[in-house]
């Protein structure tokens, strides 16, 4: 049998359920933070609450009795059921007061009473008691319950390794895809560069061959970073320390020799180091000041600087430009693979970069975002453990 008055505050992310008649929200909250450390039961019940906790005095009248019934103590998501106040007359044979009498020496003793007419006392803060049905329907109902959350973790649990696998397969598909590719395309540009330099093939023809080679370095660059963000899914993350402002200097070298960012001038703060995979954390920076660099070439003064600061347990690293700036309507898709915004449309990019910064950083259990402006500039950040 179930208790008569059921309440069912349940507690999934800090959400309160109730039905009927039941204390103020904050007045459950806080009594279920006192039951999670208040005893060690996961089943716990009393018909004389405001006895124990001083607080229901207030509530009284809808909950001096509870039921409660713990689920998860860590994420405090319990059960609880209330019954109201029931003030009862008891009625004694004599005051029971009345059979301890102070002697004349002041001790405390028992005398025989001198009356029985029937003596009535009112018990108020009291609710009707708990039956042991109840009880045991609760304990039921928990049973049940917890059975169910089983049940539904393992088919997470399940669900969760199918994916991994799926996600593994696909990068090692395109993986290897991207790496057979590479062999017929090293065969079509060698062989246009072989018909380039064959003196009987006239102007017309050798523009069209100048195509197909640019065309093949176009889809080779592209491959390559392919390759590498399917080289992020399946590799291990190889925890060292990075020094990152030797890894920033030769960055340096490598971004600005590639977009001939002569004009663009680099400013750095403070570079502590990081513990993490070299060669991801490379691939994260090399794309941040590669984007920077190749985003802001087309302004007055290109500005690039790479600072970082230190905030709880993360060091924040963060890379700003005073470029053409993103359209803070694309803000959530930026990270997204192949996805370019509307003003890059002339400028060379395959839209992997980010989608390979963003799985290193959850790679890294860090964090990545952007400030930016439109034709003010951006500033990306990548926060990384302090450990
Ligand atoms: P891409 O190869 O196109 O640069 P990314 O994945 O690195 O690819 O970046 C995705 C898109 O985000 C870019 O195409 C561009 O629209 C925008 N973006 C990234 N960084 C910047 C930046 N510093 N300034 C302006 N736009 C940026």
């Amino acid at each position: 049998m179930l208790p008569k008055r059921q309440v069912w505050p349940s507690f999934s992310k800090n959400e309160l359920k109730t039905i009927g008649n039941v204390p103020l929200e904050e007045d459950i909250r806080a009594l279920s933070a006192w039951l999670k450390t208040a005893n060690d039961e996961s089943i716990f019940y009393t018909h004389r609450l405001s006895e124990i906790y001083s607080p229901a005095k207030k509530y009284k009248s809808v909950a001096s009795g509870i039921l409660s019934c713990i689920i998860n103590r860590e994420m405090g998501e319990m059960v609880i059921w209330f019954k109201p106040e029931m003030i009862t007359n008891v009625n004694w044979a004599g005051n029971p007061e009345k059979s301890v009498v102070p002697s004349e020496n002041g001790l405390m003793s028992l005398s025989p009473r001198k009356s029985f007419e029937i003596w009535s006392e009112v018990v108020n803060n009291t609710s009707e008691k708990w039956m042991a049905e109840e009880v045991d329907s609760v304990l039921r109902i928990r049973e049940i319950i917890i059975a169910d959350i089983n049940k539904k973790a393992n088919e997470i649990r399940l669900l969760n390794e199918k994916l991994q696998a799926a996600y593994e397969e696909l990068d090692t598909f395109s993986y290897t895809v991207s790496h057979d590719l590479r062999t017929p395309l090293t065969s079509i540009k060698t062989y246009a560069e072989l018909m380039l330099k064959n003196k009987s093939i006239d102007d017309g023809g050798k523009k069209m061959l100048s195509r197909i080679l640019a065309g093949a370095d176009k889809m080779n660059s592209l491959i390559k970073e392919i390759l590498n963000l399917a080289r992020v899914g399946r590799s291990e993350v190889n925890f060292e320390t990075v020094n990152i402002e030797s890894l920033i200097k030769d960055i340096k070298s490598e971004v600005w020799s590639a977009y001939k960012a002569d004009h663009s001038v680099l400013i750095l703060g403070q570079l502590p180091n990081i513990k993490g995979d070299k060669t991801m954390i490379t691939q994260v920076f090399t794309n941040l000041i590669g984007n920077a660099v190749k985003y802001s070439a087309m302004v007055n003064e290109p500005k690039i600087e790479v600072s970082s600061y230190i905030d709880g347990g993360e060091i924040i690293y963060s890379v700003k430009d005073n470029g053409i700036g993103i359209d803070n309507r694309y803000y959530d898709r930026v990270f997204e693979l192949f996805k370019r915004m509307d003003n890059v449309k002339e400028i060379e990019g395959s839209g992997v970069g980010l989608a390979i910064v963003k799985r290193v950083v959850e790679k890294h259990h860090g964090r990545v975002w952007f400030e930016s402006k439109l034709n003010v500039g951006s500033t990306f950040f990548v926060a990384f453990k302090n450990r």
